[in-house]
C-alpha cells in the first residue's frame, strides 16, 4: 500500500459518534459506487474486452471460493453456503452471453456491458413477487460489484474479520452486521460517508470503544487504501496526512483524556448519587453475552438493555432456543443479583437478518420491524420468549418489547408469553413466574396511551433514539438531516415528561436506554424530568456517574422546569451545557 505523493494535511468534518483518537494507515472498503463509464471500442478490441470479462469472472470465482473456504473453516460449512448463490450468478449463461452480445453489438467496454446487463437482471428480480427470488437481486449486485472491481482494477476484498495489521477502516457505509464482524484486535477506528449518532453502527462503535466518525459525505471516495490519517472521535474529524503541529495538539488532547480516565476511576466503586442524596440507577446497554465483562468492570447496577438482534445476524439460520438460552443465562448468572433486561428481537430498520429473508422495504424504520415482525413470525418469537423465561430461573431477568405502538401489541405479546409459560410448566422446566415484561416507549403513540400501558406494564424504558426519529420525522440514519435530530426539541421533552407522569400514577419504573442517557450534556435534564434509571454503553458509564455525583437534584429539577417552559431547542441545549459543564468541566476538555 503506497502512501500518496501529496502529503498536504486535509481535514474532513463529520459527526463524532465514538470518542477517542487514533492514527494509522487506512483500508478503504467498497467505494460508494463504481462509476462505470461507457467507452466506445474498436472492432479489433472486441475480443480483448470479451477476454477481460471472462478473466474477471474467473478471478471473481476464485476469490469467492477462497472466501467460502475461509468462512467454512472459521465459522462453519452452513454459513459458507451463502456463497453458493453468488457462485451461481457467475456461471449464469444467460447473463454472460448477453453481456458478450452487448460488447459485440454495441462495441462498448466490458465493464459497461456487464454492469448494464446485470443491473437489468437485478431490477427485474427486485420486482418479482417471490420473496426468495427477490433476495437474489442483492446476490446479483454483490457479485456484479466484485466482477466490476476486477474489471476496473479496484479489487478490494478485505476480510474485515482477519486483518493482518492495525488499521483504520474507511467505508461508504458500515452496516451493523459488518461492524459486528470487525477484527477488534486490529481495527483502530473507522470513518464512513453516511450515518448518524444513533445509527446502530455508531452505537456498536461506542460499545467496542473504538474512535469513529460518520457522515463524512465523500471521504471514502477521496481517500485511498494506504493513506495515513488521524481520526478524532471527540470532534468528528478525519485528518489526512496530519502535520507535526496537529499531531502535537492531539498528543495534548490524548493526555487530557488519560488524566480524566484516572480521575474517573475514583468513582468506580461509588454509587450514582447526587450531592443532595438522590440515587439514580445506572445500568449498561449490551449487544452480546461477551459484553458482560465490561458491565462487571464498570460496576453497573445491571443491564438496562440487552439488544438481542446481534445473536441473529451474520448467520444462515436463526439461533436455536437452546443457543439463545445459553447466551441469556450466561449474562443473567454473571450479573446476579443485578437485573438484566432482555429486549425481544428488534430486527428491521437498519438491522437485517440474512437468514430470515426479510424483503427490502421502502421505509424500513416504518415497516416490518421489532414487535411487528415478532407478532407475525411467532415461531421465532416464542422460541426467544421460552429462552428468556428459562434464563429467568438463573438470575434476575426482566424483558421488554420494542416498538410498542399501543395496547393491542402489548396484549398480543403477553398472550404469547403466557402460552410459553404454560408450555414450560407442562414440561416442568423452571422459570421465574414473576418475570417482569416491560414496554419500550419509542413511538409517540405509546406516549399518548402511556396511562393505559402503565396499568399493564411494570416498567417503561424510553428509547429516545427512535422516539426522536419518529416524533420529529428525522431518519436517524441520514446525515443530511442530522441537524434536525434534536434531543432538546420541546416536543421530545414533553413526551418524556408525559411518560414519567403516567408512570408515576401507577408506580411504574422509568428508564431511558436511548443514546440521550449516555450524553453528559443531557443527563441533568433527564434526571430533572424524573426518570429513575439511565442505561448507557459501558464505556460511558463511569463518566455519567462522575457527573451525577457532582449534580444536585434541585438544580436538575430547575433545569427541567426551565426546559419545559422554553420554546427553543438551542436555548434548552445551551442551558443544559451550562449545568453539565459547571458541574464537571473536566468531562468536556477534549472538545476542540
Ligand atoms: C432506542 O430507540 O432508543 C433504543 C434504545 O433502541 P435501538 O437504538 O436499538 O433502536
Ligand atoms: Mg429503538
Amino acid at each position: 500500500m503506497a502512501q500518496r505523493a501529496n502529503k498536504g494535511e486535509k481535514v474532513f468534518r463529520g459527526i463524532p459518534v465514538s470518542a477517542g483518537v487514533c492514527r494509522g494507515k487506512i483500508i478503504v472498503l467498497d467505494k460508494a459506487s463504481h462509476s462505470i463509464e461507457q467507452t466506445a471500442i474498436a472492432d479489433s478490441d472486441i475480443s480483448v474486452e470479451i477476454g477481460r470479462l471472462q478473466k474477471s469472472l474467473t478471478d471473481t470465482r476464485h476469490q469467492l471460493q477462497e472466501v467460502q473456504h475461509r468462512i467454512a473453516e472459521s465459522i462453519g460449512a452452513e454459513e459458507a453456503r451463502i456463497f453458493d448463490a453468488h457462485l451461481m450468478v457467475l456461471e449464469d449463461p444467460a447473463l454472460i452471453d448477453e453481456a458478450v452480445r452487448v460488447i459485440q453489438t454495441e462495441k462498448t467496454n466490458a465493464a459497461h456491458a456487464f454492469h448494464t446487463v446485470a443491473e437489468r437482471y437485478a431490477k427485474a428480480l427486485d420486482k418479482v413477487e417471490d420473496e426468495f427470488l427477490r433476495e437474489r437481486a442483492s446476490d446479483m449486485r454483490d457479485v456484479t460489484g466484485r466482477v466490476l472491481a476486477h474489471l476496473l482494477g479496484q479489487q478490494n476484498d478485505v476480510d474485515i474479520r482477519h486483518l493482518s495489521e492495525p488499521c483504520i477502516l474507511i467505508a461508504h457505509d458500515l452496516t451493523p452486521s459488518k461492524t459486528a464482524l470487525l477484527d477488534r484486535t486490529h481495527v483502530l477506528g473507522f470513518a464512513t460517508d453516511i450515518g448518524s449518532r444513533t445509527s446502530h453502527t455508531a452505537i456498536m462503535a461506542r460499545s467496542l470503544h473504538i474512535p469513529a466518525v460518520v457522515g463524512l459525505k465523500t471521504v471514502s471516495n477521496e481517500l485511498e487504501s494506504g493513506d495515513y490519517v488521524l481520526v478524532d472521535g471527540f470532534n468528528g474529524m478525519v485528518i489526512l496526512n496530519p502535520t507535526e503541529q496537529t499531531l502535537f495538539e492531539y498528543g495534548q488532547l490524548v493526555r487530557k483524556q488519560v488524566s480524566l480516565e484516572e480521575k474517573l476511576r475514583e468513582v468506580l466503586d461509588q454509587p450514582a448519587v447526587t450531592l443532595d442524596g438522590h440515587r439514580v440507577t445506572l445500568s449498561a446497554n449490551i449487544e452480546q453475552a461477551a459484553d458482560t465483562e465490561s458491565v462487571l468492570n464498570t460496576r453497573a447496577d445491571g443491564v438496562g438493555l440487552f439488544r438481542t438482534e446481534y445473536l441473529f445476524i451474520n448467520r444462515d439460520s436463526p439461533p436455536s432456543e437452546d443457543e439463545q438460552f445459553e447466551a441469556y443465562r450466561k449474562v443473567a448468572a454473571a450479573l446476579k443479583p443485578h437485573p438484566v433486561v432482555i429486549r425481544t428481537l428488534d430486527l428491521g430498520g437498519d438491522k437485517f437478518l440474512s437468514s430470515l429473508h426479510v424483503p427490502t422495504e421502502m421505509n424500513p424504520f416504518l415497516g416490518w420491524r421489532a414487535i411487528r415482525f415478532c407478532l407475525q413470525q411467532t415461531d421465532v418469537f416464542t422460541a426467544q420468549l421460552r429462552a428468556i423465561l428459562r434464563a429467568s430461573a438463573e438470575g434476575n431477568v426482566k424483558m421488554m418489547y420494542p416498538m410498542i405502538s399501543g395496547l393491542d401489541e402489548l396484549h398480543q405479546a403477553n398472550a404469547l408469553l403466557n402460552r410459553c409459560k404454560d408450555e414450560l410448566r407442562e414440561r416442568n422446566i423452571p422459570f421465574d413466574d414473576k418475570l417482569e415484561a416491560g414496554v419500550m416507549i419509542e413511538i409517540p403513540s405509546a406516549v399518548l396511551v402511556a396511562d393505559a400501558l402503565a396499568k399493564r406494564a411494570p416498567f417503561f424504558s424510553i428509547g429516545t433514539n427512535d422516539l426522536i426519529q419518529y416524533t420529529l420525522a428525522v431518519d436517524r440514519m441520514n446525515e443530511k438531516i442530522a441537524h434536525l435530530y434534536e434531543p432538546t426539541h420541546p416536543a421530545i421533552l414533553r413526551l418524556i415528561k408525559q411518560t414519567v407522569d403516567a408512570a408515576r400514577v401507577h408506580n411504574v419504573w422509568v428508564s431511558v436506554c436511548g443514546e440521550m442517557a449516555g450524553d453528559p450534556l443531557l443527563v441533568p435534564l433527564l434526571i430533572g424530568l424524573g426518570v429513575d434509571e439511565l442505561s448507557v454503553t459501558p464505556p460511558f458509564l463511569t463518566q455519567i456517574k462522575f457527573l451525577i455525583r457532582r449534580l444536585k437534584l434541585s438544580e436538575t429539577k430547575a433545569l427541567a422546569e426551565f426546559a419545559l417552559n422554553c420554546e427553543s431547542p438551542a436555548e434548552i441545549l445551551s442551558r443544559c451545557q451550562a449545568v453539565a459543564m459547571s458541574a464537571a468541566p473536566s468531562l468536556f476538555d477534549t472538545q476542540k
